[in-house]
């Protein structure tokens, strides 16, 4: 039985599911997860939510937000869930189950998905960029997820793109994810246009009624992210580099100036090979499961 469960710890619950090595789908569990959760009750909760699951599993993956220790398998903190510190994942299920477990951040997971899963599966090498609140990234080369000591790699989003430049959420000027996210489109909307916008599809609606300041601010965007793309295609020489998350729905208003700056800022011979291209929209409790499957492959 090469079956695999993931679970995705997300704002308000957890979602874990049976995974065919195929990818297919083969059972689910959901449970909500109240704010005001501590360690011990939102772990009974988890194990609750894993267990009618793990008959015929070899394995589980995690994913959740960052902060974390993958190494000790630890979330560190939540920012949805304050209640929660230092939360011992790892060691908890599998003292419960008895069964191998990973745990990786969700942009991570999500790449892993992409990369096992998605619409580019038979490349080589793979940088996947999550754009959505914020900009989460994932490397994976040959089927092994590149995580950095302790997980917390490829954070494209907090790469700098202006220096001095508008305030991130991470407490630095000119992140690329204040450029470029939901976060960014409605902070830099804020300031120049002095009006709240309440979501990415407001913000993309004005972009298609040819509203001037968000089309700049747009534009913008879109180099901040190009040459965050281009620093990190420079270090890293993927074959692919794919595109995943909500904003993703918006790529033809933005797809190909992004893709012509890539092309024409890349040393030419990277340009001949890579591929640049959207990805699907699977799972987190996919990208999780495919921890398990990445891992039996070592
Ligand atoms: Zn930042």
């Amino acid at each position: 039985m090469r079956n695999a469960i993931g679970v995705d710890i997300g704002g308000g619950s957890i979602r874990a599911s049976l995974f065919a090595e195929s990818g297919k789908e083969l059972d689910s569990t959901l449970s909500p997860t109240p704010e005001h959760l501590d360690n011990e009750s939102f772990l009974k909760i988890l194990k609750e939510t894993i267990c009618p699951l793990t008959k015929d599993a070899m394995g589980i993956g995690v994913g959740s937000p960052g902060p974390l220790d993958n190494e000790r398998g630890i979330m560190i903190a939540s920012a949805n869930m304050q209640g929660l510190k230092n939360l011992p994942i790892k060691d908890e299920l599998k003292k419960e189950f008895s069964l191998p477990v990973w745990y990786e951040n969700d942009a991570n997971c999500a790449a892993l998905g992409e990369a096992y899963f998605g619409f580019y599966k038979d490349t080589k090498s793979q940088l996947i960029i999550t754009l959505g609140t914020g900009v989460g990234g994932g490397f994976v080369d040959r089927g092994i997820l590149y995580s950095g000591y302790l997980g917390n790699g490829i954070e494209i989003g907090h790469t700098t793109s202006v220096i001095g430049g508008a305030l991130c959420g991470c407490g630095v000027h000119g992140c690329v994810e204040s450029y470029f996210s939901t976060r960014g489109f409605l902070g830099r909307y804020a300031e120049k246009a002095n009006k709240d916008l309440d979501n990415a599809e407001t913000f993309f609606q004005l972009v298609k009624e040819k509203d001037p300041i968000a089309t700049e601010i747009l534009s913008f965007g879109t180099l901040a992210l190009a040459h965050a793309i281009r620093n990190a295609v420079h270090l890293l020489n993927p074959e692919v580099v794919v595109f995943v998350g909500g904003i993703t729905k918006s790529y033809d208003l933005f797809g190909k100036n992004l893709e012509s700056e890539i092309r024409s800022t890349i040393f030419p011979v990277l340009n001949d090979m890579l591929k640049i291209g959207v990805g699907g929209s699977l799972s987190g409790a996919l990208g999780a499961a495919s921890l398990v499957f990445s891992k039996e492959k070592l």
